[in-house]
């Protein structure tokens, strides 16, 4: 399917910038240029090669600008392409898309381009989707997970793997033909050997989907204690801006509130809720259901007790760490004495002595906040969420994988049952379709309209 359409967009954001390209890609795009560009000749010259002249309107210079040359194949297309770099304004960049368009070229839909990639081969279906993460990183983790993506990531893997099995369920599809000799072309024990191995590949792809998540959509942190003890003051020094409401009347936090921050390349999203008390306020009672709620969504909860107050009463303060600990016995949690600006030595040793691993917090003073980041970025960074080379983030990826997963299992099955060729043929078969689903060998309209969609125009 080639595109006879030559499409044209700004690629750079809306708004003033000191430099700002619009870019052109198809057939016509060195003739559409020339028409519009004062200087050498663009079709006569090579490729990856730069230029300097004018953007005529007829004659109204428009601006003066660098024109930067592609030749398919060898453009990011996979087209001829033409990259003007004009000065940032909108209008100006405005006018030369109406020229290229007076000129024969159509503006390009959202994600289009990177769509041009994908139907040229140049980028498979997994690195198409991390262009749109690239474009979309916040932060330097999410950052590097869509670099490593697009560079081929996990999708030359599963392309490897799933060549090994078309191999095999050729050789096992040949059987069929002569099933009335009964031979086996396909050696039983190696293909279980190879399934065992792709199965093996895939569960670690599955498990390695969680922390993708994370670097993706952030870890996120539930804040939770009883009203007053300081969550929003504690959620404000952490974010360093007045997001959530600081009142001295107890239950002020009604709703959740939710934030977004980089620690060390992770993004952290914090959940101040509602406190935890039992109570008879309707308003309240919502906000205390959503506080489970929200312990349910986190990875990771801190729970915050306002020291002054409870030092008289630590017993009520452990109750609460046990109910907390029982409920979630995997979540981490993390346990902090707030306000201690208010106790004395005799009163922070006994608080020490008596709560297991308790952090010290001064959430007005700014004390004890930026070791409470690091803590929560120790988290992340050991255990299992650690070292996981090739990391999955796309949750249509995940889908497909635990299908692929279930499918191999079947397969699996099969052979050590001892299962006819042709039965066998169609579980791999099935198999293969889900690898497939990933590097975009199989793709339905619906599926490829669906990902481009999500990109921006000029994308
Ligand atoms: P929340 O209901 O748990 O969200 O509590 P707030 O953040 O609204 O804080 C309740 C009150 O405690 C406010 O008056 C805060 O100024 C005060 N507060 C919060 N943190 C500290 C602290 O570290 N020391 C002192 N002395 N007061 C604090």
């Amino acid at each position: 399917m080639k595109n006879t359409n030559t499409i044209v967009a700004q690629a750079t954001p809306p708004g003033v910038g000191a430099i700002g390209v619009v870019r052109i890609s198809g057939l016509e795009a060195f003739a559409i240029a020339d028409k519009i560009f004062w200087g050498k000749k663009l079709a006569k010259q090579e490729s990856h090669t730069l230029h300097f002249g004018l953007i005529k309107d007829e004659e109204t210079v428009i601006d003066e600008v660098l024109v930067s040359l592609f030749k398919g194949p060898n453009s990011f297309t996979g087209e001829d392409s033409i990259e003007i770099s004009a000065h940032g304004s909108p209008y100006v960049l405005q006018q030369i898309v109406s020229l290229c368009i007076k000129n024969g070229a159509r503006l390009a839909r959202a994600g289009e381009f990177t769509q041009r990639a994908f139907m040229n081969g140049k980028l498979d279906l997994s690195q198409a989707e991390s262009v749109a993460d690239i474009i979309a990183a916040e932060s330097k983790g999410q950052h590097e997970l869509a670099i490593k993506q697009m560079r081929g990531g996990y999708s030359e893997q599963m392309e490897s793997l799933r060549q090994e099995l078309i191999d095999f369920t050729a050789l096992i599809e040949l059987e069929l033909d002569f099933s009335e000799e009964d031979v086996e072309f396909a050696d039983r024990k190696k293909f279980f050997a190879l399934i065992t191995k792709t199965n093996g590949v895939i569960e670690n792809l599955i498990q390695s989907f969680q922390y993708g998540n994370v670097l993706k959509n952030g870890v996120p942190v539930a804040i939770v204690g009883e009203p007053n003890v300081g969550k929003s003051t504690l959620l404000n020094a952490i974010l360093n801006e007045d997001r959530a409401i600081v009142s001295e009347i107890a239950g002020t936090t009604r709703d959740t509130i939710e934030d977004e921050i980089s620690i060390g390349g992770i993004g952290f999203r914090f959940i101040d809720t509602a406190g935890i008390r039992e109570t008879e306020d309707v308003v309240e009672s919502i906000g205390i259901k959503k506080t489970f709620e929200k312990i349910e969504q986190s990875q990771v909860v801190i729970y915050l007790f306002d020291s002054s107050a409870s030092i008289t009463n630590l017993y009520s303060v452990k109750l609460e760490i046990e109910k907390i600990k029982n409920k979630h016995p995997q979540k981490p949690l993390l346990v902090i004495a707030n306000k201690i600006d208010q106790l004395d030595d005799i009163q922070l040793a006994k608080l020490n002595a008596e709560i297991d691993d308790v952090q010290l917090l001064s959430a007005k003073s700014g004390f004890g906040v930026e070791q409470l980041t690091h803590k929560l970025l120790d988290l992340i960074n050991t255990g299992a969420l650690r070292n996981n080379e090739t990391i999955v983030t796309n949750s249509r990826h995940y889908d497909a994988l635990l299908k692929a997963f279930e499918e191999t299992q079947k397969v699996k099955y099969g052979l050590v049952t001892g299962l006819s060729g042709d039965l066998l043929a169609i579980d791999i078969r099935q198999a293969l379709y889900h690898f497939g689903e990933i590097t975009g060998e199989i793709t339905t309209d619906d599926l490829l309209g669906n990902i481009f969609a999500n990109f921006c125009i000029g994308k």
